[in-house]
């Protein structure tokens, strides 16, 4: 007897990620509430499965879902202001129009607007770093994506922080309240090496240490970045980091 499911996708190139890297070619997936519950040739899951919906995917390429491994998603409203400059530069303009501009409101119109540009492209999960991480999200899980998101920390008065200390005051606060989340993975986002200090980098390793959730950075972005840190400490990005604690934490 044929087992219900509520759809199933037949006909297209199936792509798996299991453990065999299995392509179906004539394949199809079933599907039940938020799961997958079989993948394999169409003629297969028809015997096995009916569905209040099937959907002919002849010619398609049935993939899954891609991720997008390093965002700041409400920076999608900043898109086309002063492009193609060194990132030292970049950042000289953008961070005073942080602080300006971000909000809460802004995070959440940006991320909305992100969400549907990254689902459009199949993108279903991404590890972002901004400000006010726990509007993002929100937005995020009202959605249905997920995401490894991390709250920023650095020395400077940043749009949701003035001082370091009270970003981990926000980190630890957005962590409590998010960790566990069937889609949300927060994290601690020291932002680089040189916009932080080996006290704060050590501070957020004990953070993200004491409740066991990742540190999401930015590591020798541009080669300025690494010759300055070979310049000022005598060691390499990893190496200089790695002295502060943050390559004994779950780092991406
Ligand atoms: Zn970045």
């Amino acid at each position: 007897m044929s087992k219900q499911v509520d759809t199933i996708l037949t006909g297209g190139t199936v792509v798996t990620m299991n453990e065999h890297y299995d392509i179906f070619t004539g394949g199809a997936i079933a599907i039940k509430d938020d799961a997958i519950v079989a993948v394999g040739p169409s003629e297969e899951i028809a015997s096995l499965y009916e569905a209040e919906e099937t959907v002919d995917c002849a010619n398609q390429v049935i993939i899954p879902g891609l991720v997008n491994a390093h965002t700041h998603i409400p920076m999608t409203l900043f898109r086309g202001l002063n492009d193609d400059l060194r990132l030292d530069v970049w950042l000289g303009y953008l961070m005073p129009l942080e602080r300006e501009f971000v909000t809460p409101e802004f995070v959440k119109l940006g991320a909305r607007l992100a969400c549907a540009e990254m689902i459009r492209s199949g993108i279903t999960a991404f590890a972002d770093m901004y400000y006010f991480e726990e509007a993002i999200a929100e937005e995020t899980a009202a959605i249905g994506m997920r995401a490894l998101l991390g709250q920023t920390v650095l020395v400077f008065p940043a749009p949701d922080a003035e001082t370091y200390e009270d970003a981990l005051v926000r980190c630890r606060r957005f962590i409590e309240g998010w960790n566990g989340h069937p889609l949300i993975q927060p994290a601690v986002a020291p932002h680089a090496w040189y916009t932080g200090t080996p006290e704060m980098d050590r501070a957020c390793a004990d953070l993200a240490r004491a409740y066991d959730v990742p540190i999401h950075t930015h590591v020798s972005e541009t080669q300025l970045e690494a010759n300055n840190c070979r310049q000022q400490h005598h060691m390499d990005v990893v190496s200089w980091i790695g002295s502060h604690g943050l390559l004994e934490t779950k780092l991406l």
